[in-house]
């Protein structure tokens, strides 16, 4: 298909730098990966978008990339925060989608037999699918309330404690945002939404601990074999969706002059210091605050149904958020460029989560001396991981790893190939994981099959020292929209 990757070394493939492009672009993966990420668009739009303007050092791609609208998923892109632009395609449809860990002090013989009771318990209470409402019915005012103040809000209302907060990215706050900046239609999308997993690929799971690889920092992190974890990843919903659309038109209108010069039309951009770059950036983070006070929520929820199942207060099973990442964002960081100039650049995250080593100052202050949590799901029908910020990422990834598996084929092919009804069955008899979703299909888009080895991408990124191995969990629980 006419790129050409040449070796760095082990695990560090580079598309050198030839026409248009402003850097090289780096594909990090093993042969086994690359063998993967070749098959579709991926190299393709990651060389794309090293035509960006002021797109600094290199684009990346993450073990676990694919091809995502305009740019990969997985892809990772620091662009110069004064004389560059931001592009939404670069960030995601699903602003903030992430992900998020609570731990417990239950082991899995505690949930052993009970599976199916906590499973239709959390189906039936946490809202999912595509209608339906969320946990909180609130007016516009409280939407206009989330956008500005994010998880802060979630602390005011009793929906969170500090602790929440101290454990996700950013606090669960992103100062710069701007809700007058979103529109009245998104607002609108989101209102009823606050508190919902949505459908598809979003997910509830109950998991236990399987394999610990550094115990100290599993230690640091509360995590221990056995014992009884839930993940739940979801993002901004309708609203933040809306967001993305609302200013990719504005963008491509007001700066076509710019995407006439981008080799597609999906990498629309707009130049940094523009109206719309300040408006996109503010109406983005308005969509974070949003997606943690939804995360949140959910969390909350689930506090309250393991509550009734287990007939015991969250706080005696020790319900806390071990941490929240975003992996579809755009943030203003300082990050070392080329020939070692700090600069101040707009780090596109789509499909990659912050990895921040020992040290650096965005780590929460219990977590500061041994790296950032990193959560990274697998499937329904394999391991998620807990990795720590590795000391490399500073230099290699502008402090960054993979978010997941990465997908393999598209829902339609999925659809073709699966059978929900047969892979849940499956789940059940062979692997003890209990899955309940609001329709086969979703199952079948979804299924274990769909996604690539996580163990490989993980292997990668520890390989790599971008993101460090620190605990390996399973399925027990699933629930999905
Ligand atoms: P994305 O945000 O790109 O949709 O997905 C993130 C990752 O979540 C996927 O790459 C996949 O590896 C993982 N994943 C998807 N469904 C499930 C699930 O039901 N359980 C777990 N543990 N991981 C999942
Ligand atoms: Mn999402
Ligand atoms: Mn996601």
């Amino acid at each position: 298909d006419g790129i050409t990757l040449e070796k760095v070394r082990d695990y560090v493939w580079e598309i050198p730098q030839e026409g248009d492009m402003n850097v090289p672009a780096r594909v990090l993966a093993s042969e086994e990966l690359l063998d993967e990420i070749s098959e579709d668009k991926t190299l393709q739009q990651l060389k794309n978008a090293t035509h960006l303007p002021g797109v600094r050092k290199y684009a990346v791609c993450m073990p676990d990339g694919h091809q995502g609208y305009g740019f990969p998923v997985g892809g990772v892109a620091g662009i110069d925060a004064e004389n560059g632009c931001i592009s939404p395609g670069a960030v995601g449809y699903d602003i903030n989608c992430g992900v998020r860990m609570m731990t417990t002090n239950l082991t899995y013989d505690d949930l052993r037999g009970r599976e199916e009771e906590l499973v239709d318990a959390l189906f039936a209470n946490v809202p999912s699918g595509l209608g339906g409402g969320g946990v909180y019915e609130g007016s516009m005012d409280d939407v206009e309330a989330i956008l500005d103040r994010g998880m802060e809000w979630a602390l005011e209302e009793g929906f969170a404690v500090p602790e929440d907060l101290e454990h996700c990215e950013d606090e669960g706050v992103r100062p710069d945002s701007d809700p007058s900046k979103v529109s009245q239609k998104a607002k609108d999308r989101g209102k009823n939404q606050v508190g919902s997993l949505g459908s598809g690929n979003h997910f509830l799971e109950v998991q236990r601990v399987t394999d610990v690889y550094r115990e100290d920092v599993a230690a640091d992190f509360g995590l221990e074999p056995d014992q009884i974890v839930v993940l739940i990843h979801c993002g901004s919903r309708g609203l933040g969706h809306q967001v993305c659309t609302d200013y990719l038109r504005e963008i491509e209108q007001a700066h076509s002059g710019l995407l006439s010069q981008l080799p597609d039309k999906e990498l629309a951009a707009a130049p940094a210091g523009s109206q719309l770059a300040e408006d996109y950036y503010g109406a983005m983070c308005a969509a974070i605050n949003f997606a943690w006070v939804n995360r949140q929520l959910i969390m909350h929820r689930t506090r309250e149904v393991f509550e009734k199942v287990f007939d015991r207060s969250w706080e005696a099973m020790e319900m806390d958020l071990l941490y929240d990442v975003a992996h579809n964002i755009a943030k203003k960081e300082t990050h070392e460029v080329e020939d070692g100039e700090e600069r101040e650049v707009y780090v596109h995250r789509k499909g990659a989560t912050r990895a921040f080593p020992a040290g650096r100052p965005e780590v929460p202050p219990a977590y500061r001396d041994v790296g950032q949590p990193i959560l990274i799901p697998g499937s329904m029908g394999a391991g998620s991981y807990v990795l720590r910020g590795g000391e490399e990422s500073l230099t290699e990834t502008f402090g960054s790893t993979a978010h997941g598996a990465g997908r393999l084929m598209s829902r339609t092919q999925a659809k073709q190939e699966f059978w929900g009804g047969d892979v849940q069955d499956d789940l059940r008899e062979g692997q003890q994981v209990y899955v309940k979703a609001q329709s086969g299909a979703t199952v079948a888009e979804e299924a274990p099959g769909v996604y690539k080895d996580v163990d490989e991408v993980v292997r990668v990124s520890d390989a790599l020292g971008i993101g460090d191995r620190v605990a390996r969990t399973f399925p027990v629980c699933n629930i999905k929209g």
